[in-house]
């Protein structure tokens, strides 16, 4: 416990230190040769923090899967989390939507807004086009590849499908495959030990990290941009600070205080390292350890949910849409804003666990209400400091996602 809370409080001093070096480099400039070789070292802590991340990944989400499903099936409950899973990531994902939608509705940042200022960077933009149809060509064709590629590219969702069929088969197997389950276990043990040494790495990773994202951000572009990011801001911690926690209290009873002091790490290294898959282990660690999410609960739920279950990024796609819109003067009537909805539902499922992914997504979001691709030109350069909001988001839905399923299943066991 005494452990525990130190690493919590060095992670704190981590993201203050790095806040405020970051902020120092921002105002001095770049330029001068001590500023440039802090940001070069914070920049290999960094990348090194994220690459241990990600080097754990695959073998997490192989082994917690599989391990959960063959335990599930124990409890003869997988069918229930199945389904209880699916049932969360739908309603929380429209519920950010729909927050997003009102608040820009209420506020319409970009009307009023010279397109004129964003013309070079839409003129020398170039368009990936993808329709919708082309999305889920790609998307289908995406789920069902060799795994053994598909574990050497750190390609989760087809990672995921295969140690669920892999986890299937090993319970069907029955007695025949017990030495298997038995490696899987154990296998998992070890590789959670793995992220406990991470843990510990993390508040200088972390540190790396927030120097360079705050040494970086352009804050006059930042500030032309001003009203549309205050908006987003708005609209995706309401859905993290009084939506999602609501929804934790109703179904578990665990209040605000214990869910952000219980998986803050997570938060922070979400929001450091703009990526749900890389912060995947960190999670699991936390609700675990400190919501008392059961362990195969959330073995097969949050490597889905990590993927597939983004609030913050459905929520920013469907308000991005309509801060384009405003900005090249078109008003989408309400049929075109439910095409936005559920556009914005696939592009945050379909959008990787990685950074600027829903950058990706979103040129189909645009395309399905004609909107013009170019309009992501416009928001390129504030991306990667709102992302580091979204995902915070994205991995607070996974975290109370595991933890109201958890609580659902075991309620009913009683
Ligand atoms: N960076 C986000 C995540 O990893 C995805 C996105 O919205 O770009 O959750």
């Amino acid at each position: 416990m005494e452990k525990s809370i130190s690493l919590n409080k060095q992670i704190l001093i981590g993201t203050a230190i790095g806040i405020i070096i970051g902020y120092i480099l921002n105002i001095i400039g770049t330029d001068t040769s001590s500023a440039s070789s802090i940001l070069y070292f914070a920049d290999i802590i960094g990348s090194l923090f994220i690459s241990i991340l990600k080097m754990i990944l695959i073998p997490l989400v192989f082994t917690s899967i599989t391990v959960g499903i063959a335990n599930l099936q124990a409890h003869s409950q997988m069918n229930r989390i199945w389904k209880l899973a699916l049932i969360y990531f739908l309603s929380t994902t429209s519920l950010s939507i729909i927050v997003g939608l009102v608040i820009v509705n209420v506020f319409k940042p970009g009307q009023g807004l010279e397109i004129t200022l964003f013309q070079d960077a839409m003129d020398s933009f170039e368009i990936q086009s993808m329709g919708l149809s082309e999305f889920i060509k790609t998307f289908i064709a995406g789920l069902f590849i060799n795994p053994i590629k598909a574990m050497a590219e750190a390609k989760i969702l087809p990672t995921v499908i295969f140690a669920i069929f892999f986890g299937i088969a090993v319970i069907i197997s029955g007695e025949k495959a017990n030495r298997v389950k038995e490696l899987l276990i154990e296998l998992f043990e070890i590789v959670m030990l793995l992220v406990t040494w991470i843990m510990k790495i993390a508040p200088l990773g972390i540190m790396a990290l927030l120097i360079k994202l705050v040494a970086i951000q352009d804050i006059e572009v930042l500030s032309q941009l001003g009203i549309f990011i205050s908006v987003v801001l708005l609209g995706t911690l309401f859905h993290g600070i009084i939506d999602l926690p609501i929804l934790l209290k109703v179904f578990t009873g665990i209040g605000p205080k214990r869910l952000f002091a219980g998986i803050s790490k997570a938060l922070i290294t979400a929001f450091s390292t703009s990526s749900s898959s890389a912060t995947l282990p960190i999670t699991m660690e936390c609700v675990e350890k400190n919501l008392e999410v059961d362990k195969d609960i959330a073995g097969f739920v949050l490597p889905l949910g990590a993927t597939a279950n983004m609030d913050g990024t459905a929520l920013y796609e469907a308000m991005a849409a309509l801060f384009i819109a405003n900005i090249v003067g078109i008003d989408l009537n309400v049929v075109q804003q439910i095409v936005v909805f559920f556009m914005a539902i696939i592009a945050a499922v379909g959008a990787p666990g990685i950074p600027s992914a829903g950058m990706v997504t979103m040129v189909m979001v645009l395309q399905s209400v004609g909107l013009p691709a170019e309009g992501i030109a416009i928001l390129l350069p504030i991306d990667r400091f709102l992302d580091a909001f979204r995902t915070t988001v994205n991995v607070e839905g996974d975290a109370i996602g595991s933890c109201i399923i958890s609580t659902i299943i075991m309620k009913s066991k009683e």
